[in-house]
């Protein structure tokens, strides 16, 4: 059953935070431990704990020592605040363990990056400036983790084979059917207070089929899977972005030299891993600020045996609605929207977005596989958008 709001409709507005700035020649391994995410508070409705995993989760979290409020409806109140800031701040610090809604068992193809995506949790705490989930979800933004894991990883099996994006490309074929499970959250973000993500990991490292789960992160907190039994059907990728992009739009993520450092570490546990560089952004100097983010992972993968490491590229657009969320989030933001400076199109189902001009893309895509291909020879870049 969703979990319903007391003020679904209400708008948002707050700062966001910033990290530490952190000088990239710092990557090295061994990686530090991971920011973790806390929640003020946490909700439980009465379907998730009805669910083995939900109990598990409820469990990992009081031995947290943080309560967890056992609701007797679906419907969350209390995360209406005085005033948007505080409204935005309450939603942003709640957890709520609840049960996902029937129409995610009916998978959905998600171009380009996988055959199919499914779910473990919707909605992120971290505050980045740009982050596409504005413009994607509705009301005050609480995340949510599913408790029902066991029914959405067994609905999974009926997919396999069945591929319309990666199983279609020559290119791609070999990565067997892909499941994305990052499209609405950053798994590492959660991963401590729900285990979701080991899990999924150790199903599709016992799934004797050819098929991928991937998921991409912010987070370099990747201790408790290094040691997970995988059998490479998990491909783990890092959302990495320039120093400016990272210290400024970032708020409540892993700083960016820890994400490198995950990678190696994963890399040498013998999971395929990747970068996700996003969004691409024209800001100043970006040749040289995007060559130091490339110089960075160089130094991080350097001696990996067998090293599996892909790149997907995908450039900065917004659309009318994520710009008008995203202002009101953090209305000090010094994000580039400028519907003037960009080219207009339309995407899935009609709608608007703005990306940058033609000329801009075509400049943007040659030094990004130029540079990809001088600095980090065994990359493979998956896609471009
Ligand atoms: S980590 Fe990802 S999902 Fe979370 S706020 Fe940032 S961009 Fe959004």
């Amino acid at each position: 059953m969703p979990l319903a709001l007391d003020d679904p409709a209400a708008p948002h507005s707050a700062s966001g935070e910033t990290v530490p700035t952190h000088d990239l020649s710092e990557v090295a391994p061994p990686a530090r431990p991971g920011r973790r995410w806390f929640p003020k508070r946490v909700v439980a409705t009465p379907p998730a704990y009805d669910h083995p995993h939900g109990l598990r989760i409820m469990k990992r979290i009081e031995a947290l020592g943080i309560e967890v409020e056992r609701l007797t409806s679906a419907r969350l109140t209390g995360v209406r605040g005085e005033n948007d800031r505080q409204t935005y701040a309450r939603a942003k610090s709640t957890l709520a363990i609840v049960v996902s809604p029937p129409s995610r068992r009916k998978l959905q193809p998600i171009a380009p990056s996988a055959d199919w995506r499914f779910d473990l949790a919707e909605g992120c705490p971290a505050h980045c400036q740009y982050c596409y989930l504005a413009g994607s979800l509705s009301g005050p933004p609480v995340t949510r983790v599913y408790a029902d894991l066991d029914d959405i990883l067994d609905n999974l099996s009926g997919y396999v084979g069945q591929g319309t994006i990666t199983s279609r490309r020559a290119a791609r074929r070999d990565e067997g059917t892909t499941f994305e499970a990052s499209c609405y959250t950053d798994p590492l973000a959660l991963d401590h207070l729900t285990g979701s993500w080991q899990r999924a990991v150790e199903h599709f490292g016992a799934w004797e089929a050819p098929v991928q789960l991937r998921w991409t992160t912010k987070f370099g907190d990747v201790d408790s899977f290094a040691g997970l039994t995988h059998q490479g059907r998990t491909r783990v990728r890092f959302s990495v972005n320039c120093l400016p992009v990272t210290t400024r739009m970032e708020g409540g993520t892993s700083p960016l030299a820890d994400r490198p450092a995950a990678l190696r570490k994963l890399a040498l546990a013998g999971y395929p891993v990747g970068l996700t560089i996003a969004p691409i952004m024209t800001v100043d100097d970006w040749r040289d600020r995007y060559g130091e983010l490339l110089d960075a992972v160089a130094a991080a993968v350097d001696g990996v045996p067998d090293l599996d490491l892909t790149a997907e590229l995908i450039t900065h657009r917004f659309t009318p609605g994520s710009k008008e969320v995203l202002l009101g989030w953090y209305p000090r933001t010094r994000l580039e929207m400028d519907e003037e400076s960009r080219s207009r199109k339309h995407g899935k189902f009609g709608a608007v977005k703005y990306v940058y001009p033609a000329d801009v893309m075509a400049e943007l895509r040659g030094w990004f596989e130029q540079e990809i291909a001088a600095q980090l020879p065994q990359c493979r870049i998956l896609y471009w958008t």
